[in-house]
């Protein structure tokens, strides 16, 4: 803990210089079509140390939407609701083979694999959404609470393209309104196109990191969400699922818990430790950062930070 207090901005420079161009061999989702748009070029690398101080390194303002890392937040609003127990009634604890969009086990009344998978994901956002935009409200606020940034909010364009588009997306919605497992209107679909179109820079996604790997303690030291053991749950997600079905190679060659997005952000939990946000728009198959990968392990070898 010792040595990752004295992380310098200098430290963090050499590893996004070393592997920035990992951007290049990755590609922009283009499957939202406002995504496409983004500058694949800008690249950024924040780290929250154990003591709380933010480090951040290269275009440290640019805003980018989360994507499926709101996810580990929905995830978190929705245990604190039901419990652990009523919460996995209708989902599983599993990992996966497959891409984050796949239908797996949903027909014939099945339960979405996780609460990683957009399936799993859509069902989360819709059991903790009543009337209206509340659901997504929870997730903001929450977002906003742990950054400490009241500025938080979705990019409108984005939430439109993903909604006119999203249409793999409404397929789950309504094979999980057959099976029972959502009831309501669509208005609960929006909420889950809302909160991944919420914009954040790596400073946040480090923040959002820290607070997952230090109990739910933010980095600033407010305990007002304290609890081990729903961090754990969250932890041991992003480990199994997080980076989807790159989960279990990324498990072995990073070995801490993290949660991607295919606007090109990584957040990073390291155990008891501190907080990782990366960014860098360019993806690779599996729909993760590929600079931003290789920026985390570039890290992670340095520091031995592996949880194995
Ligand atoms: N909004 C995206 C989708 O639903 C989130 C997917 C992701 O970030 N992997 O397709």
């Amino acid at each position: 803990v010792k040595e990752l207090n004295k992380i310098t901005s200098k430290n963090l420079e050499s590893i996004l210089n070393n592997n920035k161009h990992w951007a290049d061999s990755g590609a922009v989702a283009t499957y939202i079509p406002e995504l496409a748009k983004v500058n694949p070029n800008k690249i950024a690398f924040s780290v929250v140390k154990p003591n709380g101080d933010v480090v951040n390194v290269g275009n440290i303002d640019q805003k980018f939407t989360m994507q499926s890392i709101s996810k580990i937040v929905a995830l978190f609003i929705a245990v604190k609701q039901y419990g652990e127990n009523d919460f996995f009634k209708r989902l599983g604890y599993y990992g996966t083979d497959k891409p984050f969009n796949h239908f797996a086990n949903l027909d014939n009344g099945g339960k979405p694999l996780n609460p990683m998978m957009n399936a799993g994901a859509i069902l989360t956002t819709a059991m903790i959404s009543n009337e209206g935009e509340d659901g997504y409200l929870r997730i903001r606020d929450m977002v906003r609470y742990i950054t400490k940034n009241n500025s938080i909010d979705y990019n409108h364009a984005v939430y439109q393209s993903e909604r006119e588009t999203g249409h793999r997306n409404r397929g789950m919605f309504h094979i999980l309104k057959n099976s029972e497992l959502i009831t309501g209107e669509e208005n609960k679909l929006d909420n889950y196109f809302k909160q991944c179109s919420i914009e954040v820079t790596a400073e946040d996604l480090a923040k959002i990191g820290y607070f997952f790997a230090n109990d739910c303690v933010r980095f600033d030291g407010d305990a007002t969400y304290k609890n081990a053991d729903l961090a754990q749950l969250v932890e041991s997600q992003m480990l199994i699922a997080g980076m989807y079905d790159a989960s279990g190679v990324y498990a072995r060659n990073v070995g801490l818990p993290s949660k991607s997005g295919v606007g090109g952000g990584i957040a990073v939990a390291v155990p008891n430790k501190m907080g990782i946000g990366v960014y860098s728009a360019p993806l690779d198959a599996a729909g993760n950062s590929v600079a931003g990968y290789h920026m985390i392990l570039e890290l992670v070898k340095q520091y031995d930070l592996s949880i194995f």
